[in-house]
């Protein structure tokens, strides 16, 4: 897969070599079960980021590409709610040891394409790996209730039914894992579903569409159109979708929600993040520093559980100039072993990370640990940040406002828990966080009174498994429903309720029954 970046060997089905005259390769669309050639005259570069050579071209579907995808997923809908819920499990189960057996090619193509580490890809992989394989015990999850003997003779029931055909648009951050949060629960359930990947980041996806399908799903359950905006308000808008599943940013999640709420379907919106690791003077010292130092730089800081505010709370402010050595230790590299980070998306995310930083620095913070002119032998165009510590940091300043994305960690100082709690509670948004502590008490303490989607304690990246649910609160979530687990069951299906009775003895009634039935 690798040998896409700039001599194709041999072209794996979801990429074309042909369409072009330059001798990049262009992604294909996945319609009907079949990876077809955009006609689109739109084209956006993708870039490999630790050289920013450009590796291939994905289309902007045209207008009669998207119907095509639309049209082709709502045709598979009726067969495919009617398969039974054990066929659908099999296809499942089937696609879990598929992703597997390929994992580390999924994360190549990864760590290709987003600039992540080989090892953090297979991470990426592996998590949305666990979603799939939590997704194979659809056959408990998707229980109705039943309630037996209502009044004489009545029994009350209920049936979960899938919606239809559901949309994904997900963000260039987790390639595989985020669009497995999304295809497979609804499919499970008997939707069909149409993805857009992230323009960024479109090849994990691809291939993981090919795993599908080689895993039985039949043809039309899943389809892929490519794009930006256009595809974007073509899932809005469209009267037949009725799920949308939406990861990314604020700008792009706040319009979603709002533009596809307003065409009456049900939208889930997982956006931005400022997450706070509050460290406690009776935490374990070491054991504290290097959890958090590979949240908040690992994976260069794009994470959305990325841990990029530490709180430091009494005594523990002493910790800083150990916590700076462990960042400094970090090794900023490509696909190279033993890299620790990789570099940023694109030149642009890196000039942006740049004057988060140049912010601080102005607004009157200290740069303990300065990233900004790091060079990386061998990858000298590359996006690369090296580990940036700011310190110093206070809530009004703009590096602390914004979600940076990047390996740049602010501190800011506490004498209490309770002041901690309150400029968390403070922030607007509301992803994940974690305590560092030794004292129980503490710990709970901080637990119950954070208003946070997802709290660790001693767990820097707390990301719940898949039997639970990816959760956020305030500006970091829209919608009523969350990412996987039984509330993911729940975003992709409807209650049907039957109220039914069965007398033995006659049950013609003598006369209208005109008053309601009680
Ligand atoms: P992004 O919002 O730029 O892109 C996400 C998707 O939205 C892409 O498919 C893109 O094509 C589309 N899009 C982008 N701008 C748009 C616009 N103006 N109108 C309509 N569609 C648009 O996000 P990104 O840069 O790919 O991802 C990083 C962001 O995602 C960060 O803010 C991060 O915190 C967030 N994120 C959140 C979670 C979570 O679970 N809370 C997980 C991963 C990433």
């Amino acid at each position: 897969i690798l040998q896409v970046s700039s001599k194709v060997k041999s072209s794996p089905t979801w990429y074309s070599a042909s369409s072009f005259s330059s001798s990049v390769p262009t992604v294909k669309l996945f319609i009907g079960g079949k990876f077809v050639e955009s006609k689109s005259d739109k084209w956006i570069d993708i870039h490999n980021p630790a050289t920013n050579e450009v590796i291939g071209r994905v289309p902007q579907a045209t207008k009669a590409e998207m119907d095509a995808a639309i049209a082709s997923c709502k045709r598979a809908f009726p067969a495919w709610a009617d398969t039974s819920v054990l066929s659908r499990q099999q296809v499942l189960l089937r696609y879990q040891q598929l992703i597997k057996e390929n994992l580390k090619e999924i994360a190549k193509l990864i760590t290709l394409e987003q600039g992540k580490t080989l090892a953090d890809a297979e991470g990426d992989v592996f998590r949305g790996l666990q979603v799939v394989e939590h997704a194979c015990s659809v056959t408990s999850l998707m229980m109705g209730e039943t309630m037996p003997s209502i009044t004489k003779d009545m029994d009350l029931y209920s049936y979960r039914l899938p919606l239809g055909v559901c949309a994904g648009i997900a963000p260039f951050n987790f390639p595989a894992m985020i669009p497995l949060w999304m295809f497979p629960m609804a499919m499970v359930c008997g939707n069909t579903f149409l993805m857009k990947p992230s323009e960024r980041v479109p090849g994990a996806t691809m291939l993981l569409a090919k795993l599908l399908q080689d895993s039985g799903a039949p043809d039309g359950t899943l389809n892929i159109i490519h794009g930006q905006h256009e595809a974007v308000n073509f899932i809005c808008d469209h009267p037949d979708i009725k799920a949308i599943s939406f990861v990314g940013s604020n700008k792009a999640g706040e319009y979603i929600f709002e533009r596809g709420s307003r065409h009456g379907k049900r939208v889930q919106a997982n956006m931005g993040a400022k997450n706070h690791g509050v460290v406690m003077p009776d935490a374990n010292k070491e054991n504290t520093l290097n959890q958090l130092v590979g949240a908040a730089f690992g994976a260069a800081g794009q994470r959305c559980m990325a841990l990029s505010t530490a709180v430091l709370v009494g005594e523990a402010k002493k910790w800083l100039p150990e916590l700076v050595e462990h960042a400094k230790n970090l090794r900023v590299n490509a696909d190279q072993p033993g890299a620790d980070l990789g570099p940023l998306i694109t030149p642009q995310a890196k000039e942006r990370v740049c004057n988060l930083i140049d912010s601080g620095t102005k607004e009157g913070a200290s740069i303990l640990l300065d990233g900004r002119k790091i060079k990386v032998k061998g990858y000298e165009n590359g996006n690369f940040v090296g580990p940036t510590i700011i310190s110093n940091v206070k809530p009004n300043m703009t590096c602390y406002k914004e979600e940076i994305f990047g390996p740049v960690l602010v501190v800011l100082e506490t004498e209490t828990l309770d002041e901690a709690i309150q400029i968390v509670n403070n922030n607007p948004y509301g992803n994940g966080t974690a305590i560092f502590t030794t004292n129980g008490a503490t710990a709970r303490k901080y637990a119950h009174l954070v208003d946070v989607g997802q709290v660790g304690v001693n767990v820097p990246i707390p990301v719940p498994l898949p039997m639970f649910s990816f959760t956020g609160s305030r500006s970091s979530f829209r919608g009523d429903t969350n990412f996987y687990g039984k509330q993911g069951i729940q975003f992709y299906t409807q209650l049907k309720t039957i109220t039914s009775q069965w007398k033995e003895e006659d049950a013609t009634l003598s006369s209208p029954a005109v008053v309601m039935p009680t």
